[in-house]
């Protein structure tokens, strides 16, 4: 059966002359067409992921790709069943992926893509090293067979590693992976700056990986930045890595607990989620905040009257008098 929603993933480093103005543009765009999710703009390029239906989709990827400034812009295309967003956001920051390397421009260089079926087929030779470039609750998740992760809690923090693996890895080949694509195009590139020999990276991430090599040899779930929280990626070989947070028995059910105040985004299987009524502890099952659990661990969140023009509004009539800082 078809499902209903179509969730895209895409970046393009490239240069946006003015990011306030094209942000602006680009919100009553997307808001235009439906669509909701979340998109970072910089003058380095634009990172997004956004849902609505097939033919909303359609369009926007279109629109991009007509587009001069996002020439050979690549999409990673996926569909669910359930809304993976619930709102609309458009932000301007510094970078499009919060890195601490706003220095390196892969428009210079960065490392040598690798279309996932190349990967597949680099992956296991014995000069490589397959590198996960996420963070802890992303390959905690999952991750490639074999893949050397490192212990961090923010993209930020990448760098600050690097150091510890030249001894070792320095002149094998490397692989950089993350969920999309977009974190290995700076991370190869500064392993590049710091005399790595070669790097390579896998393009489009596991998300494509999976739509493309089936996701064979990747294990667990991969962890993503909307509603569905987790996907499956792996559909010749797939293992489950990550246990239950109550039992500490095998499983990859994330669910928020019950708990309103905890809200804990942890992997709690089925009969820990039944007994506990979706909480992560005893203490949180019987706080007065806890929510009714209908066997999901999934809570929307209060929409509170939100109203996807409210901050256009709000510009409009402040225009004229104050410039944004
Ligand atoms: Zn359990
Ligand atoms: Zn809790």
């Amino acid at each position: 059966m078809e499902k209903k929603y179509l969730v895209l993933l895409y970046y393009h480093y490239t240069k946006i002359e003015n990011p306030e103005d094209f942000r602006e543009k680009h919100h009553i765009f997307c808001l235009g067409l439906n669509l909701r999710g979340r998109i970072i703009i910089a003058s380095e390029g634009l990172n997004g992921t956004v849902s609505g239906s097939k033919e909303q989709c359609e369009q926007y990827m279109a629109a991009l790709r007509s587009d001069p400034v996002f020439e050979g812009i690549d999409f990673k295309v996926d569909s669910s069943d359930i809304p993976t967003f619930q709102k609309m956001h458009v932000r301007v920051k510094d970078e499009i992926v919060n890195s601490s390397l706003s220095h390196t421009d892969p428009n210079k260089e960065t490392g040598i893509y690798l279309e996932p079926l190349e990967f597949k087929e680099m992956k296991d030779q014995d000069d490589v090293v397959v590198l996960d470039v996420r963070s802890n609750y992303e390959h905690r998740m999952g991750k490639f067979k074999n893949a050397v992760t490192l212990d961090i809690d923010n993209f930020r923090d990448f760098s600050g590693k690097m150091e510890e693996l030249k001894d070792e890895c320095k002149d094998k080949k490397i692989l950089t992976y993350c969920t999309g694509g977009v974190k290995c195009e700076k991370a190869s590139a500064y392993m590049l700056e710091q005399g790595f020999k070669t790097v390579y990276q896998l393009h489009g991430g596991i998300i494509k990986y999976g739509n493309e090599a089936d996701g064979e040899d990747f294990d667990g779930k991969c962890y993503v930045f909307d509603n569905r929280i987790t996907v499956d990626v792996n559909k010749v070989n797939p293992v489950v890595i990550s246990k239950c947070y109550v039992c500490n028995e095998p499983s990859d059910r994330m669910v928020n607990c019950a708990n309103q105040t905890c809200n804990r985004h942890v992997p709690i299987c089925e009969k820990c989620g039944d007994a506990l009524e979706g909480a992560c502890s005893e203490e949180c099952k019987s706080h007065p905040e806890k929510r009714e659990y209908d066997g999901t661990g999934y809570y929307s969140s209060q929409m509170n009257g939100y109203n996807p023009y409210k901050g256009l509004y709000r510009k409009k009539t402040e225009e004229g008098k104050a410039l944004r800082p």
